[in-house]
């Protein structure tokens, strides 16, 4: 063990509680008024948005949702249904600094253009040397469980294979978390941003040197 020991965040989300239901009916009136803007901190209980940590699965189902707008919030993590925000336009987790990952699945937003997110918080940032978690020894687990990135396979009873990979999405470069059932699948994987380590890695010491 070196000294040196970052680790994703684990899911604290409390799902029990008042705020993550409130929320989920939120973000159902959101679907239902085909809401092209989801902006929680202006339009969703503020007593409930502070204790937040994570989104729920069924943000996607805002099928119509071009600006996801997440503005200092306390969220640590999207779940993988991200990627199927098809309209989305406009991603802005900005000074959302317990974002310091997203899932790959983002990279499905095919009309993403435009991103403003708080870079020093993200891990891999060259600038604050923050280097990546070891997700050898510590896998990310989805709360709900984990899908292949690429073709969505379910994961039931052996873990799938988990990487880091720095691809460009929209204005920004971003850690991606991609999970992948297969050697084909791994193949499929987006290359990474000029200057970022080329292939998908685990994270840990190796990388982080
Ligand atoms: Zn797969």
């Amino acid at each position: 063990m070196s000294q040196y020991q970052i680790k994703v965040r684990v899911d604290s989300q409390d799902r029990e509680g008042d705020a993550w239901g409130a929320l989920i009916e939120f973000i159902d009136t959101c679907a239902k008024n085909s809401e092209e803007i989801f902006r929680p901190s202006q339009q969703f209980d503020k007593n409930h948005w502070v204790h937040i940590r994570s989104l729920p699965k069924e943000i996607g189902r805002l099928k119509k949702l071009k600006h996801l707008m997440l503005y200092g919030s306390n969220l640590t993590r999207l779940p993988q249904e991200i990627g199927k925000l098809e309209a989305l336009e406009i991603f802005t987790p900005y000074t959302s600094y317990g974002l310091r990952w997203f899932p790959y699945e983002i990279t499905r937003c095919h009309n993403l253009r435009d991103s403003t997110v708080s870079t020093r918080a993200l891990f891999g940032n060259t600038k604050n040397k923050k280097g990546f978690p070891d997700l050898k020894n510590n896998p990310v687990d989805y709360h709900g469980g984990n899908v292949c990135s690429i073709c969505d396979k379910v994961e039931i009873d052996v873990r799938f294979e988990q990487y880091w990979i720095s691809c460009r999405v929209a204005t920004d470069v971003l850690p991606l978390l991609v999970i992948v059932c297969s050697d084909d699948c791994f193949h499929q994987i987006k290359e990474s941003a000029p200057g970022y380590h080329s292939n998908p890695h685990k994270g840990g010491d190796a990388i982080n040197r």
